[in-house]
């Protein structure tokens, strides 16, 4: 894991330092706008601890220029600004999290690991197949504009289905992706499952089969 500290107090930088090398991360540490500009270029990193009084200006610009280009680099703002008032700029300028200085270290570490943790933001996808469109972030699906109401063991499949369009889905796949909801899946659970997938589908306006292939999987294709 890389982490970029943006601080331009030298003490704190090496503060930083000592607390996040020691929790076994990399650190690379800039003091300005200017150089977190070249290290973002320069490497990819896995979270940015950042500043905001900086010497060449304010990091909250640095987090709005980043969301704007569509980075979900987890941001911790570091501040001696602690008003609500801040927090709320902070956090809607697309910060993640905010710590108000002076801090504990473990306080910060637990917060650093828990950005970590935080799977990144995916940009939105839209995947479309005759009159059906899936957005895999917002997790809707529409045929002809029309959302199907999914539950979301019942999106997961059809998502899986959706993006192996015209191709068999072996069943092997399909029970290693739905068992990510924490459990192992009964025996008939998939079929119960498909089939109320297949009622809800064909209550659609939509050109759209499901299809069992015996003994193998299931497929999503175009009906004939
Ligand atoms: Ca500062």
């Amino acid at each position: 894991m890389r982490i970029l500290l943006v601080e331009d107090s030298a003490r704190l930088r090496e503060l930083l330092r000592e607390l996040v090398t020691e929790a076994g991360y990399h650190l690379d540490d800039v003091t300005s706008l200017d150089e977190a500009h070249a290290a973002l270029r320069a490497a990819s990193h896995d979270a940015m601890i950042l500043d905001l009084g900086l010497p060449d200006g304010d990091g909250l610009a640095l987090v709005r220029e980043l969301r704007r280009n569509g980075s979900a680099l987890p941001v911790l703002v570091l501040t001696a600004r602690g008003s609500v008032e801040d927090r709320v700029a902070g956090l809607n300028a697309g910060a993640d999290d905010y710590l108000t200085k002076p801090f504990h270290n473990d306080e910060l570490l637990a917060r650093l690991r828990a950005l970590l943790r935080r799977p990144a933001a995916v940009q939105a996808e839209i995947l479309t197949s005759g009159a059906f469109a899936l957005d895999s972030v917002q997790r809707i699906v529409t045929c002809s504009g029309v959302p199907l109401t999914l539950t979301p063991r019942e999106h997961e499949l059809f998502e899986l289905l959706f993006r192996q369009w015209g191709q068999v889905v072996v069943f092997e796949r399909i029970e290693n992706t739905l068992s990510e909801f924490g459990h192992g899946l009964e025996k008939n659970t998939i079929e119960v499952l498909v089939s109320r997938l297949r009622k809800k589908l064909a209550q659609t306006r939509g050109d759209i089969d499901l299809i069992t292939v015996r003994g193998i999987g299931y497929m999503l294709k175009q009906t004939p």
